[in-house]
């Protein structure tokens, strides 16, 4: 009985034993389960950035929305507007600025603009070495990337102002722009709106800053009248859509394929059937046009506005030269005696240097220069009546400090 009741007992221990130990992995299960659970959490709900779009830049109105130096206390303001106006652009940031605002920079791949480099702290590239460059574009690109999750595939450089041996060493396509709002030196709403809705050309690229209230405050406005000038908002690399961009190269707009001269074949036989050779298109300004250098010491100065298309190269090719320039006849109280000058509107013959004087006298306060008589003074010791008489009618007319020559 004793036996059977230590069994008993025994069978019981074992079984509250096993018990808490099922319990105890249930539970460790369960911690795990909740912790792989919140892990899953934090980690798996990225978003991936959405896809670029398939624009075909070359049947539809394209521009290109472009924002520089940022990000900064603004460009969450902007962000907003573009989402709510269902528009794209790209964002030309410094590494320096990124870490500061990681979750704005985020929220930019994910609304599907494009994040795109503009060095770490804005240097003029031509002034620093090779390396330093480097250092430059890729401190940004790790940021950036670290930060959204994309690597930039574009570089804008700041200034604009690059050279060969800084493409090379950026080593990536270099994006200028085709219209300069000047929108960082006036910081005028009115102005910024203006120039942004009515400069931009099909095809091209718009130059703003994200860090200066006005600009954000005018994008409203620019993106309305853009709108309704036709215009599509597109992202720098969806602006280039079908065209490879080469590293090293720079590109400042997106231009019109060349045009295709087609003609439909004669009929055999006909007077016509050999057809006229077609003309090559016309030659077309460069596609890759550096904007205006722009001065060191601002953020993005660029003096002036880029000029008009037409502006840029004459009708005639070459251009007439100007004909050579025939000298400024002598200002009109200016008596001029002795020989003429080439071109010389009149002057007094040479051989009558004594009606020169004469004229001289009469005329006190005009400069007369008669080099025939003057030689003729070197030449002598003495002076004549008539040329003393000069000299003393000078010295009265000229003030002390107009005087030239001793005693003249
Ligand atoms: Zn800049």
């Amino acid at each position: 009985m004793r036996i059977r009741n230590c069994a008993v007992i025994g069978a019981g221990l074992l079984l509250a034993a096993g018990c808490s130990h099922a319990e105890r992995q249930a539970r460790t299960a369960g911690e795990h389960g909740a912790i792989k659970g919140r892990a899953q959490a934090t980690r798996s709900p990225r978003p991936a950035p959405p896809p670029p779009r398939k624009i075909d830049c070359d049947r539809v109105k394209c521009v290109a929305l472009t924002f520089d130096d940022g990000p900064g206390p603004y460009t969450a303001r902007l962000l907003d507007t573009l989402k709510r106006n269902g528009v794209r652009a790209t964002f030309f940031m410094l590494g320096e600025n990124v870490g500061a605002h990681r979750d704005i920079v985020r929220r930019m791949a994910l609304e599907g603009q494009e994040v795109a480099n503009h060095s770490w702290s804005h240097p003029d590239l031509t002034t620093l070495s090779s390396a330093e460059v480097r250092s430059q574009i890729q401190r940004t690109q790790k940021a950036v990337k670290d930060a959204s999750g994309l690597a930039p595939t574009l570089v804008r450089p700041p200034y604009g102002s690059t050279n060969k041996r800084v493409e090379h060493a950026i080593g990536m396509p270099l994006v200028l722009w085709s219209v300069d709002t000047l929108d960082w030196r006036y910081r005028d709403v009115a102005r910024d709106t203006r120039v942004g809705v009515k400069e931009p050309k099909s095809g091209g690229i718009v130059l703003f800053h994200d860090i200066h209230k006005p600009s954000v405050d005018s994008i409203p406005k620019v993106v309305d009248g853009l709108r309704k000038r036709g215009f599509t908002f597109v992202t720098v690399s969806e602006l280039f859509t079908g065209r490879r961009l080469v590293p090293g190269t720079s590109y400042s707009e997106r231009t019109a394929p060349p045009t295709q001269v087609t003609a439909s074949p004669p009929p055999a036989g006909s007077s016509a059937a050999r057809p006229p050779r077609a003309r090559p298109p016309a030659p077309r300004p460069p596609a890759l046009r550096r904007p205006t250098r722009r001065r060191p010491g601002g953020r993005c100065p660029a003096p002036r506005t880029p000029e008009p298309r037409a502006a840029r190269r004459p009708a005639v090719w070459p251009p007439p030269r100007p004909s050579p320039r025939a000298p400024d006849p002598p200002p009109e109280n200016r008596t001029t005696c002795g020989p003429r000058a080439p071109g010389a509107a009149s002057s007094a013959p040479a051989a009558d240097a004594r009606a020169c004087l004469e004229v001289a006298s009469a005329m006190p306060r005009e400069r007369v220069t008669c080099p025939v008589e003057r030689r003729r003074r070197r030449a002598e010791p003495g002076r004549s009546r008539s040329d003393a008489a000069f000299a003393q009618a000078r010295s009265r007319s000229e003030p002390p400090g107009e005087r030239s020559g001793p005693g003249l």
